[in-house]
């Protein structure tokens, strides 16, 4: 499904981007490897926070075979602050699959690329375009935002109507010649001048052809899922072995990475209270209470003493590299 006038706004995007794109260290590259790496981080981070980790993760794993050779703890820790630790698992198993069924190289061809673990729709577009300069659609939030107003389209960009109508869109729309300057330009475009709320009009390369009667009512999305406030009660104990923690198990969300150890709140009710914490995961709005443990509380089958020497190389999740931080003796 293409606009009518698909050419001229393909080429007046890549015309806008050649003079307002902005400079990042992932449009300096055609690394495929380089350029995976800088789409998985910012999938759920934002530029300024990619921006401060991707230059040294990079040099600590410039290659897939890096981190195909990695433990899983130190991939993990190289994580770290980045949430969404699957991220990295995903990012991991591609490593090693480019390793073991491409013998290091990564894949060219779209099958391949598609076929590594964790690579969905928009990665194989991101890949193709912005490696290989081929002209494969991509379509993100802000691509959907520019999308539901050029079209002045309401069907919720978040409905399985709606993301089909948007790859459709996207693929009739895709510069024949300069994908990699077209794709980005359109990400750009939606981040800088379509933007959420009220867009800059005036501005914008593709005012000639918009549709959007009131665009600040575009996108039209899904209901949001409520936030659910949930409390946990974890206790410290630490020890000349180490502090205790429990290593998160399979099929957990935070699967291998350690965290404090939790308990009941009837037994946590008598002990010394030590702190509260209050941090936000996806929908869940978590309020930790800690508590300080006798020095003789047996440890359950899933935790362990770490010493202290090894907890700075131990992955964990922020909130709890903050609170142990705060509570270990200086
Ligand atoms: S003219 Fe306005 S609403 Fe339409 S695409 Fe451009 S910035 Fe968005």
């Amino acid at each position: 499904m293409s606009h009518p006038n698909a050419q001229e706004i393909a080429q007046a995007l890549v015309d806008w981007f050649a003079v307002h794109g902005r400079d990042y260290p992932w449009r300096r590259t055609t690394d495929p490897w380089a350029i995976l790496v800088s789409e998985i981080m910012l999938q759920q981070t934002t530029i300024p926070t990619v921006l401060g980790r991707y230059g040294a993760w990079m040099q600590q794993f410039p290659t897939p075979a890096h981190l195909a050779a990695a433990s899983e703890e130190e991939a993990l820790r190289s994580w770290e602050g980045l949430g969404y630790y699957r991220r990295v698992r995903a990012l991991q198993a591609a490593a090693r699959a480019i390793v073991q069924q491409h013998g290091g190289r990564f894949p060219t061809e779209e099958r391949g690329i598609r076929a590594l673990p964790g690579i969905g729709d928009y990665t194989v577009g991101a890949l193709l375009s912005f490696a290989y300069n081929r002209p494969a659609p991509l379509v993100d939030a802000n691509v959907s935002r520019v999308f539901s107003r050029l079209f002045n389209d309401p069907t919720p960009v978040d409905s399985p109507a709606g993301r089909k109508l948007h790859w459709k869109w996207a693929a009739g729309l895709v510069h024949p010649t300069n994908p990699r300057a077209y794709n980005s330009a359109l990400m750009e475009l939606g981040q800088t001048i379509c933007t959420n709320g009220a867009p800059d009009c005036l501005l914008c390369p593709l005012r000639t052809w918009c549709h959007a009667e009131n665009p600040a009512a575009l996108p039209v999305k899904l209901p949001k899922k409520e936030i659910t406030a949930v409390e946990h009660h974890d206790i410290f104990l630490l020890t000349p072995a180490g502090l205790l923690m429990e290593k998160q198990a399979d099929g957990k969300r935070h699967e291998g990475m350690y965290r404090l150890p939790r308990r009941p709140a009837e037994f946590c009710i008598s002990l010394p209270h030590l702190a509260d914490q209050k941090y936000s995961i996806t929908r869940y709005k978590v309020t930790r209470h800690l508590y300080q443990a006798p020095a003789d509380t047996p440890p359950l089958p899933s935790e362990e003493f770490i010493p202290l020497s090894r907890l700075s190389a131990t992955p964990m999740a922020s909130p709890d590299r903050k609170i142990i931080q705060n509570h270990l003796p200086h």
